[in-house]
């Protein structure tokens, strides 16, 4: 059977490879193919991983013995900031230009163990630090739908990879919107996880009490199904939750219909795109004609979600990249003493934007600064968090556009931090909330010929990717 890579998703390939209408081989080989034809201009990958064809072989071999697990044969990359035993690990930093991973990070011993063909590492903003893919020291991924224009970021190269046919899916890290910007942007699903849902063990932190792993797919089936395969109970990570947990909230899911709350008042801070806010309210319509509910409702502090961010998450950035010193890890200059190592290591390592939030952070942390910052913003963060809760009292979902853009021009922002950073408004309270939020594809807009996408985004309680996952086939379904 001729393997048609743009019809392919993950579900579809798992049941030719079952079939034997392919092998892992062969789909391996086809990636590879695509890969090699098209990531020249986008650059969506650091390394292609040696060994891909070797991950295949072994798949096959499982699949023909009825031995395969739930992802057997099936292509994946990883963002660069996730551990793979034995292979480079950089962030997208020159710090760790020629770090080696010595373990797996455990999301991806579970797709390893479920059978996936590990392809490659993908680009990424330097740390996670960003919307845009720009800030990678090695350089800039295009987006496949238009390659004028950024992936968005941080993790840009995992969604590009899956939206240029690169592979089937890829696993990417969401701290305040880095899986589903990006997914907007390059016209994929992504989906933040409920935070502690899956384990960030052999993550490269950037902001521990945010950060999160991740698919981006092709479908909101897709998702689900990686999804499934990487959350859980993990040792090594503290902050995860038990298997049971989901199966108790499970229990309670609301059957047919939702009910899904707009958020007037955050909707209204400024700044949406037109034709984005249009985009949306279309969307929404369609979700209403379809059956679902649609309600308005309040989050009357969800819009200083975004400054209680900028203080929480470069203070973290502060302490989790002190190991980075030239000691422990990759890049080390020497200088006349300890101290001059330390500081020209990190001078010449950094770029600019993770120098930017390291400043940031050491100065909100300082004494006599503390409260009025840090202070102030977990109280902040507590108020976002209590608005969801009383909204999730009388709706099922939230839904927001994914971003107040769509995916802008290389160079546009990139000099402009503030700009950068309010890409995130819309994604940073699920983060800040921890509750689990996802990115659709919900419709796209002509500009010279091309279709660039709009993503919509549906937040829901703890725990409840269910409902996500559910009003997410909505979407795909009434989009079509
Ligand atoms: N764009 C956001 C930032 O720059 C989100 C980053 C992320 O989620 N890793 O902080």
């Amino acid at each position: 059977m001729k393997i048609d890579t743009d019809n392919l998703t993950v579900a579809s390939a798992m049941r030719h490879l079952r079939a034997g209408d392919f092998s892992a081989r062969e789909l391996t080989e086809a990636y590879l193919k695509n890969i090699e034809e098209r990531d020249r201009d986008i650059h969506a990958y650091l390394e292609i991983f040696d060994d891909a064809i070797e991950f295949a072989r072994a798949a096959d071999v499982k699949i023909k013995k009825g031995e395969a697990g739930v992802l057997a044969g099936i292509p994946m990359a990883v963002k660069d900031n996730m551990l793979v035993e034995g292979k480079y690990a950089t962030a997208a930093s020159k710090i760790l230009k020629n770090y080696r991973s010595t373990y797996d990070a455990t999301a991806v011993k579970k797709i390893k163990d479920a059978g996936a063909v590990m392809l490659g590492r993908t680009n990424m903003d330097e740390f996670a630090m960003g919307s845009s893919t720009e800030s990678s020291a090695y350089g800039i991924t295009r987006n496949p739908r238009d390659e004028s224009r950024v992936p968005g970021g941080s993790s840009g190269g995992s969604a590009a990879a899956v939206s240029m046919g690169g592979v089937l899916a890829a696993l990417g890290s969401d701290t305040g919107g880095s899986i589903r910007q990006p997914a907007s942007f390059c016209g994929v699903v992504g989906l933040k996880p409920t935070y502690g849902s899956v384990s960030r063990h052999g993550l490269i932190a950037m902001a521990s009490s945010l950060d999160q792993i991740g698919p981006l797919a092709k479908t909101v089936e897709d998702a689900e199904l990686v999804f499934n395969v990487i959350k859980g109970f993990d040792r090594y990570d503290s902050t995860s939750f038990p298997e049971d947990m989901y199966h108790a909230k499970n229990a309670q899911v609301a059957a047919g219909k939702h009910t899904i709350g707009i958020p007037a008042d955050f909707l209204s801070v400024g700044g949406i795109d037109a034709q984005v806010l249009e985009s949306f309210n279309r969307s929404v319509g369609a979700l209403k004609d379809a059956g679902n509910e649609i309600r308005e409702i309040a989050l009357p502090h969800a819009k200083h979600a975004l400054a209680a961010y900028y203080i929480i998450m470069p203070a973290e950035v502060s302490a989790n990249l002190a190991r980075f010193d030239g000691v422990r890890y990759g890049l080390y200059n020497s200088g006349a003493d300890l101290a001059t190592d330390y500081a020209s290591t990190r001078a010449r390592g950094f770029g600019d934007e993770v120098r930017r939030r390291i400043l940031l952070g050491t100065y909100v942390l300082s004494s006599g600064y503390y409260d009025s910052y840090y202070g102030t913003a977990n109280i902040v963060r507590d108020m976002v968090a209590s608005d969801f809760r009383d909204a999730f009292k009388i709706v099922d979902v939230i839904a927001v556009p994914t971003a107040p853009t769509f995916a802008f021009k290389i160079g546009e922002k990139n000099n402009n931090p503030l700009q950068m950073y309010l890409e995130d408004i819309f994604t940073v309270p699920a983060n800040i909330a921890g509750i689990p939020a996802i990115s659709i594809p919900s419709g796209s807009i002509e500009i010279n010929t091309k279709l660039i996408p709009i993503g919509m985004q549906f937040m829901a309680p703890h725990l409840r990717e269910d409902i996500l996952f559910a009003i997410g086939k909505d979407v795909e379904a009434v989009r079509s």
